[in-house]
């Protein structure tokens, strides 16, 4: 019988060769194919006894599968936050695979120390101080679970309890106070046994997603000396609005706080000099989340997650076994997070920050908010469109005379752009957010008549 395998590893060259190939003409063709697609109900193929080599199952995902993908790698993909995979990150990634480190621990290889390095680019990129250090993770959900699990172990300090070994039971209640706080928080707190009952909503200022830094000190005030948890937003998704980290930052002074700071797109603020000042205060953070395929241009999955308080870390996330090496300076990478063995995650982040710098990354940054300016100045030019909010980052958020579900079903038909609906302050609504780097005003260009269009 053949051995598809064997013969496989003899072709090894030209096979990649074709998938190559493909690939190049994939990216080529990303401005001719659909920015969205709406899924054909698709049945399972069966389980495949004997295998059909790569070059036939290439054929056959080009066939069955491929022409379903989106195009959201292209430039007018604006639903969720998304962003694209910038030359150098694609060239990271496919070495990723190629190399298969795990980036788990320090021991045989140097992949450790570049997941270092690429830690604390980041950090200095974002204006955190080397009081931080950092770890990557698949996303910001996963970030925020992490800054928040030390969160909690740091309210069980307070108490005198350890929460690592005697469990949330033993913890009782933790308040947990946010504005204008993403999903992903709520889904931390279930996964992390303090629940999603445990969030206090933080009146919001007039007209604003950031947070009324009153009405927090109010709240904290209540808690009576009690230890909460603070998670602040630096960049909210409808609004993308900011909560003013220098005012929190001060009522340290006066109540026992764990601050978090989800900043999972509007990090990169910090990057614009024009905004940078919307994340002040970030370097003291005792926790921070920042996703890296959003706004950095890596490919699926990664983000990274920073603290302060790596001793915490490790009481959280230590995984001692007889046959690991004991822990003793740096810790092992799976001493940090959820997991133990994982994917070399910064080897896309390391290539993109060697290969474009600060400075292309700044101008990767300042391009999509030129471009959400744009197209927010093009929308109130149409008639009945209106902004729900100014344009403060990369995010347009506007309403329309018609149904939004409709129009953004009418956006993804026509395969020209994709937007993803919401609701704010109650109003029915429409977001546009910009931070693929291949975008250009031109691209907004193309939004903004293609909304007119459809609304005529
Ligand atoms: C996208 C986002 C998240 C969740 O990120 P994932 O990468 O999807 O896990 C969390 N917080 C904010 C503010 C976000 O924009």
């Amino acid at each position: 019988m053949r051995n598809v395998l064997a013969d496989d590893l003899a072709a090894l060259p030209e096979l990649l060769q074709t998938t190559r190939d493909y690939a190049v003409s994939v990216l080529k063709g990303l401005d001719e194919r659909p920015v969205a697609v709406t899924p054909a109900p698709a049945s399972a193929a069966p389980l495949p006894t004997d295998g059909i080599g790569t070059a036939g199952a290439l054929a056959e995902f080009q066939q069955r599968w491929a022409p379903g993908f989106s195009g959201s790698a292209g430039p007018r993909y604006l639903g969720f936050v998304t962003g694209g995979t910038t030359p150098a990150a694609l060239a990271g990634d496919w070495l990723t695979g190629t190399f298969d480190q795990n980036g788990s621990n320090r021991s045989g290889s140097s992949a450790a120390a570049l997941e270092d390095e690429t830690v604390g680019w980041l950090r200095e990129m974002f204006g955190l101080g080397t009081a931080h250090t950092g770890a990557f993770v698949s996303g910001a959900t996963m970030s925020n679970l992490v800054g928040l699990a030390i969160g909690r172990e740091w309210i069980g300090q307070q108490r005198g309890v350890s929460v690592a070994r005697q469990g949330v039971a033993a913890l009782g209640e933790v308040p947990v106070l946010s504005g204008a706080a993403h999903s992903s928080v709520y889904k931390a707190l279930s996964i992390l046994g303090l629940g999603r009952d445990a969030l206090q909503p933080v009146r919001t200022l007039p007209d604003r997603e950031a947070a009324d830094v009153t009405a927090l000190a109010e709240a904290l005030e209540a808690l009576d000396g009690r230890p909460a948890i603070v998670v602040a937003n630096a960049g909210t998704v409808n609004t993308v609005d900011f909560d003013d980290l220098r005012a929190i930052l001060a009522l340290r002074d006066r109540y026992p706080f764990w601050l978090h700071v989800d900043a999972a797109f509007g990090g990169f603020a910090a990057l614009s000099p024009a905004h940078a000042h919307l994340v002040d205060g970030l370097a003291e953070a005792d926790s921070v989340c920042v996703d890296l395929h959003k706004w950095l241009n890596v490919p699926y999955d990664g983000a990274v997650q920073f603290t302060r308080h790596r001793d915490l870390q490790v009481t959280v996330f230590q995984n001692a076994a007889a046959y690991l090496p004991p822990i003793s300076g740096t810790p092992d990478f799976f001493h940090l997070t959820p997991e133990n063995s994982r994917r070399l995650r910064a080897l896309t982040a390391w290539f993109t920050l060697a290969a474009y710098g600060v400075s292309g990354h700044r101008e990767i940054v300042t391009r999509a908010i030129d471009a959400a300016h744009h197209l927010g100045a093009r929308l109130t030019t149409i008639p009945g469109v209106q902004l729900l909010a100014p344009v403060r980052l990369n995010v347009v958020c506007f309403t329309v005379p018609t149904d939004v579900t409709a129009l953004s079903q009418a956006v993804a038909d026509s395969g020209e752009a994709f937007l993803t609906p919401t609701v704010y302050q109650g109003k029915p609504a429409l977001r546009a957010a910009f931070s693929n780097w291949r975008t250009t005003t031109a691209d907004a260009d193309r939004v903004a008549d293609l909304i007119g269009k459809l609304l005529t």
